[in-house]
């Protein structure tokens, strides 16, 4: 599948239609990919199964393509890619995990642990506590969720506009438990990436703190780590990550979309024009590094 000429992609997930902020980022990610020659891929990413919904997908390749971007190949959906997840799985080292979001809670106050860092709890049990512990959930219906063993704390990434970044790394979950135990998103991420020839992921820069995760899944796997291009987010005048919440933020609430992509063309400080018009006067180093903020 993978393109010698290396491959950029826009990966949404479907649970809502795009806002302005992910169509302002759809475009980034094609501008990037086209201008450096690459093919431009779009993947659907629909593992979080109670969230995600066909007729959302349907709705987000409309308006992708109402904007005017194009994309190469067939559109790769996460849900028919669950047995290379599988696959990549086997081979990392990985132990169950019983914890409940509020045993994370609780443990995670504790003076030692990084907020947000999962503390370990379930790294060093016994087989007999597992077993015990497996049983309870399983008379619940639901099964424990994965997590990877990881060797290191911190690994180092390389992106386009904010340089080498190291971030931290934890025992992040692999796969979910619970009566519906769905992947996670950084192993299928990374896992399809490298199955696509992705070398080129641009994406909104609340995502900057996962690639050390992504980075350090990408090393375990054998595979190569792609290119970063973290670009600033559309926030609202709060200063928050926009929302549907925000008024009409949607293509089909905004209007005529040859109107929106003039928009577009506004918030990226370049001149009105078409995507393929954008295209040629396209130049990575003057896009503001600043949220764009909507009004
Ligand atoms: N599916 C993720 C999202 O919609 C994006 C993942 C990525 O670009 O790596 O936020």
């Amino acid at each position: 599948m993978s393109s010698p000429r290396g491959a950029g992609r826009y990966a949404p997930s479907p649970s809502g239609d795009l806002h302005f902020g992910n169509l302002r980022t759809a475009l980034l990610a094609w501008l990037f990919a086209r201008s450096t020659g690459r093919e431009f891929y779009i993947r659907v990413e629909d593992v979080d199964t109670q969230r995600s919904s066909q007729e959302s997908a349907a709705r987000q390749l409309e308006d992708l393509a109402a904007i005017g971007l194009d994309w190469d190949g067939e559109v790769l959906y996460q849900h028919d890619r669950f047995a290379a997840y599988e696959e990549a799985l086997a081979t990392l080292p990985v132990y169950e995990c019983y914890c409940s979001r509020r045993d994370i809670q609780e443990a995670s106050s504790a003076p030692h642990v990084i907020p947000g860092h999962y503390p370990g709890t379930c790294r060093e049990l016994s087989d007999a506590t597992r077993a015990a512990k497996r049983a309870e959930l399983s008379a619940q219906g639901r099964v424990p969720a994965l997590r990877l063993k990881a060797e290191v704390t911190e690994w180092t990434i390389h992106d386009f506009y904010a340089g080498e970044v190291a971030g931290e790394v934890d025992d992040m979950i692999l796969r979910r438990g619970g009566q519906q135990p769905d992947w996670a998103y950084n192993l299928a991420v990374v896992v399809d990436d490298a199955f696509q020839g992705v070398d080129q992921v641009v994406r909104g820069d609340d995502l900057l703190s996962s690639a050390a995760r992504q980075g350090y899944l990408a090393h375990l796997l054998g595979v190569s780590t792609p290119e970063f291009v973290h670009v600033p987010l559309v926030l609202n005048e709060q200063g928050g990550r926009l929302a549907k919440r925000d008024g009409a933020v949607t293509l089909r609430e905004m209007g005529e979309p040859l109107a929106v992509v003039k928009q577009l063309a506004t918030s990226l400080g370049m001149e009105a024009g078409s995507a393929r018009e954008m295209l040629e006067r396209f130049d990575p180093a003057a896009l503001s590094r600043k949220p764009w903020v909507w009004k």
